[in-house]
């Protein structure tokens, strides 16, 4: 199979190019036609097996869609991430598959001036990429509008529990409101990831690799 026949149209299919893929992944192959349709994804996938493009095309395609009304500049993604590394990978990573789109795409970590966020933030994003701590620190100091949420992806999450972010993720079920689709990815499965899954997801394709 390829991009193509995954429902990734020219403008996406020139950033895979672009980015020297040849071929999807298989965790690629499976995922991109569900989130392509708004589905939850449940996916058991370790790092190096290419998970960021299996949501980062379909999620970017959907956001470059002619219907997709994004001169609000509200945060419509919402992704996070465990590490400050793995934060800038993912936003580095969307980068470069949404050259040429007017997409913007943000990315705030602990450690980093949080008062510099502030004033990007205020000028509006449409995919924001956060570590836990510095998310609900910003959202705490009201910097942060989180009510256009419409896809919410966690990346290794099994790691933000293991870092204590569990509350944070909890928490996000009760201010993200609107419609929303959820894709949850994790090495392994613990207890409360898996309650975590129930709980925020909804009939969700579980993908294995
Ligand atoms: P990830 O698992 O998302 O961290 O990706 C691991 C590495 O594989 C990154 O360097 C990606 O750029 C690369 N990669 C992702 N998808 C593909 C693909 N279909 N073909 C070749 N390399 C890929």
């Amino acid at each position: 199979t390829g991009f193509a026949e995954l429902g990734l149209d020219t403008a996406l299919l020139k950033g895979v190019e672009a980015a020297g893929y040849s071929a999807p992944s298989p965790i690629q192959e499976q995922a991109i036609p569900v989130v392509l349709k708004g589905g939850d994804v449940l996916g058991l996938a370790q790092t190096g097996t290419g998970k960021t493009a299996a949501f980062g095309l379909p999620l970017i395609q959907k956001l470059t869609a002619l219907d997709t009304d994004l001169s609000e500049r509200q945060v419509r993604s919402l992704i996070l991430a465990p590490t400050r590394e793995l934060v800038l990978q993912i936003a580095e990573a969307l980068k470069s598959y949404a050259q040429g789109s007017d997409l913007r795409i943000l990315s705030v970590v602990g450690g980093a001036s949080i008062n510099v966020q502030i004033k990007f933030l205020l000028k509006g994003t449409d995919i924001l990429v956060a570590t836990p701590g510095r998310l609900m620190d910003l959202y705490e100091r009201e910097a942060l509008f989180l009510d256009g949420v419409d896809t919410l992806i966690l990346d290794e999450a099994d790691q933000m529990l293991d870092l204590g972010f569990i509350h944070v993720l909890r928490h996000l079920t009760k201010i993200l409101t609107a419609p929303r689709q959820t894709l949850l990815f994790s090495a392994t499965m613990p207890a409360p990831i898996a309650r975590l899954s129930r709980d925020f997801q909804n009939d969700p394709v579980r993908i294995e690799v």
